[in-house]
């Protein structure tokens, strides 16, 4: 049997790999779509059919795919020096060069970067950061953190549970729940009912209050936020929600944690969201995916001087993995940065980014859409049953992945995530690619529409 024909890749997925997220019952019986080549924001399958890729990988291929500059300084980094482990005392060119980049690039005072190695391991470790540092700073009962509902920071054991999104917590799974709150999302869509945008965001303050005081002032250590909350649904919080909480943060010695995760390096535009888009200066921002544009896997926590300075003394700081500061994952993301700054892409997402917000607009004239959302290069659609009421469709007609076949069978790719279908292209998409977004979806829900009536 020869490993490398098309029918023989997908049989060997089918036999052997547990993927993550996986439906049993609907991936024994379809199986994987297998994916060959890419290039900038197009996929090919296995029988050459071509896709616009509007998901970017996982919010991740921000600078596109198929870079032969990027393949190059993988290449040459991986023959000068595959491997070097940074514990303790080592260290290599591409990983002191790309934290002090980081430095530069993150906001304020965040000077300090710990490498992990993506997402969940750049939040794990700012979660343990969180006791590490109020414990330095002389405030040992500050251990518990705070997050919101709908959010999802991450799949190891600490990060799962920080997050909550719907349908996330399995029976059969164990979590941690001491020392994790949750609040409210800022969900203006589905929680707003009928108060005011600044009303509500007075309650969703007023619940955080309250949440601390509830806990504790001395208790609680940090809280964890993304600038809009990506996989639960591109909840885009009201005005001056972030910037609001980040004050109680201070004014109870709590850090303030921006998971940049999806919203780092451009997808709205900026290097991070949490300053430039929000207004917010964060004691440590999370980031991953598009720090690579998804050519290596890598994560970084970025955290303050503040919290650098409490560190320092005769004590070990216990945490860390066999990659972190991986030369060819850092020359990756180092190379990727100076594509990003050569090839203004910043700017690009901007412009090309409102128009997307634009274009995808009129989508709301559909019956089925209840809501389109998002900023930027950061979208997603809800469909709903009642466009007055806001009820969801029942469950068993997985709408979401009726809508994203429909558009995979028009050579478009979006995310289904129950009634939902997301979207956050490379930053590389054009304003014609756009359009051939916003028509084909359209295309897509009507045909889905016609089939539920
Ligand atoms: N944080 C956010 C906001 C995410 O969207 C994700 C992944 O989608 C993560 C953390 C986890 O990142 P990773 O899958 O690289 O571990």
């Amino acid at each position: 049997m020869s490993a490398d024909t098309n029918l023989d890749i997908a049989a060997l997925d089918k036999a052997h790999a547990l993927h993550p997220w996986t439906h049993f019952e609907s991936f024994s019986r379809d199986g994987a779509l297998v994916i060959e080549r890419g290039d900038g924001c197009s996929l090919w399958d296995s029988d050459g059919r071509e896709y616009l890729d509007a998901v970017g990988g996982l919010w991740c291929t921000n600078i596109g795919l198929g870079r032969r500059e990027m393949a190059d300084a993988i290449a040459a980094q991986a023959e000068k020096l595959a491997f070097c482990n940074t514990f303790v005392d080592m260290t290599n060119g591409p990983a002191a060069l790309l934290s002090a980049k980081l430095a530069e690039l993150a906001p304020g005072d965040l000077n300090h970067v710990h490498f992990t190695t993506g997402g969940s391991t750049a939040i794990d470790s700012a979660y343990r950061m969180v006791a590490y540092y109020q414990s330095c700073a002389g405030r040992t009962d500050k251990t518990h953190v705070i997050a919101r509902n709908s959010s999802y920071h991450g799949s190891t054991f600490a990060t799962i549970s920080i997050g909550k999104r719907a349908g996330d917590k399995m029976p059969e799974f164990d979590y941690k729940t001491d020392g994790i709150h949750h609040i409210s999302a800022p969900d203006c869509y589905r929680a707003i009912s009928d108060r005011s945008e600044a009303e509500f965001c007075d309650d969703l303050v007023a619940e955080f209050e309250a949440k601390i005081e509830e806990v504790g002032p001395d208790k609680v250590g940090g809280f964890f936020a993304e600038p809009i909350q990506a996989s639960g649904g591109v909840v885009v919080p009201p005005e001056g929600y972030l910037k609001r909480m980040a004050e109680v943060c201070r004014k109870h010695d709590i850090l303030f944690i921006a998971d940049e995760v999806v919203t780092g390096f451009g997808r709205l535009g900026h290097w991070f969201a949490s300053w430039d888009e929000f207004g917010v200066q964060p004691d440590i921002i999370c980031c991953a995916k598009g720090l690579s544009s998804g050519y290596q896997p890598i994560g970084a926590t970025i955290f303050s001087d503040q919290i650098w300075d409490a560190m320092q003394g005769d004590r070990w700081y216990a945490s860390g993995f066999t990659y972190a500061g991986h030369p060819v994952a850092c020359a990756a993301a180092l190379k990727n940065i100076e594509i990003i700054e050569r090839e203004n892409l910043l700017h690009h997402a901007a412009q090309v980014g409102r128009y997307f917000e634009e274009r995808l607009s009129v989508l709301e004239a559909l019956p089925l859409a209840g809501d389109v959302r998002g900023r930027k290069l950061m979208m997603c659609v809800e469909s709903v049953a009642d466009k007055v009421t806001k009820a969801l469709l029942p469950d068993h007609l997985d709408v979401g992945k009726r809508i994203s076949d429909a558009a995979e069978a028009r050579g478009l790719m979006v995310r289904p995530m129950g009634h939902l279908n997301v979207m956050s292209p490379p930053l590389v998409i054009t304003q014609s690619q756009v359009d051939f977004v916003a028509e084909t979806l359209e295309h897509a829900i009507v045909e889905v529409t016609d089939q539920l009536v």
